[in-house]
Formats: C-alpha cells, structure tokens, sequence
C-alpha cells in the first residue's frame, strides 16, 4: 500500500543516506529512507577524518556521536621498516575541526540512524529495494522484505545510498570499472594487548610491508582495548599464500616488522572478513529523478580513510541541490552536484595514485619536510580536500615535484 508521494525515497541508511535524509527533513521535505538490514549491522570503515565532524554538525548529530565514548582521534601515523612519521590534525592548513574518533561501525551507524528517527526521519529497516521504474515524474520503488511481501513506495526524487549495494548502478546500467587494479582487504577486530607505552592510541596507523611498499596494514584503535586491523595488497599478491584468511592476516603481520612487535599479545577472537575488488565507479552520478551518494557512486580505496567523508560530503551536495529543485528551481546536477563532489574525490585519488607510485611515502617518511607543505598534507589527510584555498587541493599533481624534492633531499 502507498501512502501518498514521497519527495526522496533513500535507499540505505549508512552515513550517506543517514545524513541526507535528516538534511532533507530539517528542509521540511517529506523523506523515506529503506534499508535492508537491521541495525546493529556490520559494516567495514571504522577511522572517521576530522572534515566528517563537521558534516556531523550540519545534521545535528555531533552530540549524540560524542556522547558514546568512542576512540578519540587526532591524525594518522606511518610506519615504514625502521621509519615512522606522524601527522597532527590539529596542524593542517584548512579551517574546521582538527579531531574525530575512530568508531566500531555497528553502533556507530546506529547511532545515526537512531538521531535521524528522533529527528523525525522514517526509516524502514528489513526491507530490501528490489526495483524502480520512472513515469510522469515519479518513481515507483519496489521493496521486499524477508518474507516476500513487497510493497511498493512513490517518490519524486530516488537518492541511492546503498554502499556497495550499488542498487541504482546495477539497475540502470551505470556501473564502469574503476582505474585501479582490483586490491583485497582482510581484516577482522582483535584483543590488541598493546603495552608499548610510545604506541600513541589517538591515532590510525598505517604500515607498510617490509618488502612489499604496495602492500600496506590499518590498526584502528577502539577505545575498549580493542582494535581493527587489516592487510590490503593487490589480489595477485595474495594468490602467493595458500591458508585461510586468518592464518593470511597472522602470517602477513609476522612480516610487517614493528606492527609484529607492537601486536605480539594480540588475542585473535573474531572471524576474519576478506574484501575484493571493492574499487568502483559509475558513468555518472545523476539522472532525471535520481543521483548516487557515497560509495552507490565511486569508491577508491580506504588507504586515507576518505570513505565516510566523500559519504557525508556527497549528502550534504545532494540535499542542497534536491532541496532547491524540490522548490521548484532548474537545478543544473553537473554544476551543483557532480562538480563539486569530483573535485575532493580527485584529491583523494592523486594521493592514492601517489601512494601506490611511491611519489607520497617519499613525501610522508622525508625528515626533510618544509612546515607549511606538512600542514597542507596534513589538511588533505584531515579530509579538507574541498579547500580550494588549499594549493595541493587546487593542484594535487604538485605531489609530484615535491616527491622529486622529497628523494633528492630525504
Ligand atoms: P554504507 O555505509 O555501505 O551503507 C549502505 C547501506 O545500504 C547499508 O546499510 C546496506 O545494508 C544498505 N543497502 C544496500 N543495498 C540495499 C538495498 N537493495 N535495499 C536497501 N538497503 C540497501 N571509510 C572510512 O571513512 N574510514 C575507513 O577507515 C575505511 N576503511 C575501509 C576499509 C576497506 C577495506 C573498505 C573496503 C572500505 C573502507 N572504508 C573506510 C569505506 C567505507 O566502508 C565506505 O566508504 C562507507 O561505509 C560508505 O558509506 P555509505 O553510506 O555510502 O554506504
């Protein structure tokens, strides 16, 4: 049964569909948002960037975040064989937050969803969007849930936030490869029994494998004494080793040197997840009556945690520009949309093309490091890739000369 016409049926209630939905009710649009599970739920993506706090603000939920105690947060540290560098949110370029936490993403999204519905968002929980179909403007969404019984839901607008769902680029034919090579994750959470007292818990660490500078690890600490922690490598890489996803992730960390030792009293309690492939894009991010949020659009890779950021930053864009059309302005998608959100998502990948060329580590392990050049990778890492003002946002293929000066002068 349809209850009348909604104006933007969200498909997905993970950060993106969380944040429009609660941007577009505050705009006093009526919204509907559909999510196939039930929350608690896992999901992978648990180090959040200081830009997300302020994205968090605009929905009124930074409260609600900062209440629950979780892994407080303030920059990124690399270790490399025998090297180890540190950069400090607080010291960035950009304007904004300098902080954020690192979050088990089960309760984490709850939490928003939680905020959306006192906010007076709807969501159905348990209910799959299986199909969609566009006449006279409007869009019938098919919805299934567990026993079958499907309903079907009318909405002007369709905002596809399903993840790696990809509803509306399956459905619509909009999915292209992504230009990086196919990469797997395995990762899982662990007792850390950490007790080196320099390990600095306020911050992300990334590792790079001893012999294998493409290869890399992420230990994310939770604020219970817990931590996540991942490998990721090309999928041929993996093909070398011929064990089970845990004794993969145990023996690759025996290889990586200090992350070894710091992990030497690891309690290994959970079952280990493998990702593949997860790199995506689409041909574009908008149509008549539809746009694709987060990763339902692209996703690059989750070696600066950009994820949940390019994920709040594409909901902000998108309820911005269905709010104006939805009061009856031509809204250009291209110009207030697409644009935008490309130019930080273009950011993010010359610094993830730099890190697997090398150009970045040399930037990131030279001592040699000129303060205000720190400052504006230190704001990029932050997640400030939409700071113009900003000259390796504005031109981040300057990572190039600075890498050449970075070898020259380590
Ligand atoms: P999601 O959070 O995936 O939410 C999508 C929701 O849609 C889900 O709840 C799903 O159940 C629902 N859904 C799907 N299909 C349907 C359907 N047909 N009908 C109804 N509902 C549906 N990001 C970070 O910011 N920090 C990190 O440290 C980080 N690490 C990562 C590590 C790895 C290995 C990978 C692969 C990714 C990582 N990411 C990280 C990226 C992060 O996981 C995503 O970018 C982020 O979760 C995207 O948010 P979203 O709202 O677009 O989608």
């Amino acid at each position: 049964t349809t209850n009348g016409i909604v104006d933007a049926l969200v498909i997905g209630a993970g950060p993106a569909g969380v944040l429009v939905s609660t941007l577009l009710h505050r705009l006093g649009h009526r919204v509907q948002v559909v999510e196939q599970n039930h929350f608690p739920r896992f999901s992978i993506g648990e180090s959040l960037l200081p830009q997300c706090m302020a994205f968090l603000a605009q929905a009124d939920m930074l409260a609600a975040v900062s209440r629950q105690g979780y892994q407080f947060k303030n920059g990124a540290a690399f270790a490399k064989t025998g090297e180890y560098e540190a950069f400090d949110f607080t010291d960035k370029f950009s304007d904004g937050p300098g902080t954020t936490f690192q979050v088990p993403r089960a309760p984490f999204d709850q939490v928003l969803a939680q905020e959306a519905q006192r906010q007076g968002v709807l969501i159905r929980f348990g209910q799959r969007v299986e199909s969609i179909s566009r006449d006279q403007g409007i869009s019938q969404v098919q919805v299934t849930d567990k026993d079958g019984n499907v309903d079907t839901i009318a909405a002007r607008f369709v905002l596809d936030a399903s993840g790696f769902g990809r509803v509306l680029p399956r459905l619509l034919g909009l999915e292209v490869p992504s230009d990086f090579p196919a990469r797997k994750s395995v990762m899982t959470h662990i007792e850390d029994g950490i007790d080196d007292p320099a390990y600095d818990r306020h911050k992300i660490l990334i590792t790079v494998h001893p012999q294998h500078a493409d290869v890399w690890f992420w230990l994310i600490p939770f604020s219970n004494g817990r931590c996540s922690v991942g490998v990721v490598g090309e999928v041929e890489f993996f093909k070398g080793y011929h064990c089970d996803d845990e004794q993969l992730l145990r023996q690759l960390i025996g290889e990586a040197g200090s992350l070894a030792t710091l992990l030497r009293h690891a309690r290994f309690d959970t079952p280990c997840r493998s990702h593949t492939g997860y790199a995506a894009n689409v041909s574009r991010l908008f149509g008549e009556g539809f746009a694709l949020l987060g990763n339902a659009g692209e996703f690059l890779d989750p070696v600066f945690s950009s994820g949940v950021t390019i994920a709040m930053k594409s909901a902000t864009l998108a309820a911005e520009a269905l709010d104006r059309q939805l009061r009856g302005e031509d809204v250009d998608w291209q110009a207030v949309y697409a644009d935008p959100l490309k130019q930080g998502v273009d950011t993010f990948r010359e610094f993830v093309t730099a890190w697997y060329d090398g150009r970045l580590q040399h930037v990131i392990f030279s001592r040699n490091k000129n303060p205000e050049i720190r400052r504006m990778i230190s704001a990029v890492l932050a997640g400030y890739a939409w700071d113009e003002s900003n000259p390796y946002v504005k031109e981040p293929g300057r990572l190039s000369t600075l890498a050449e000066l970075c070898r020259e002068h380590p």
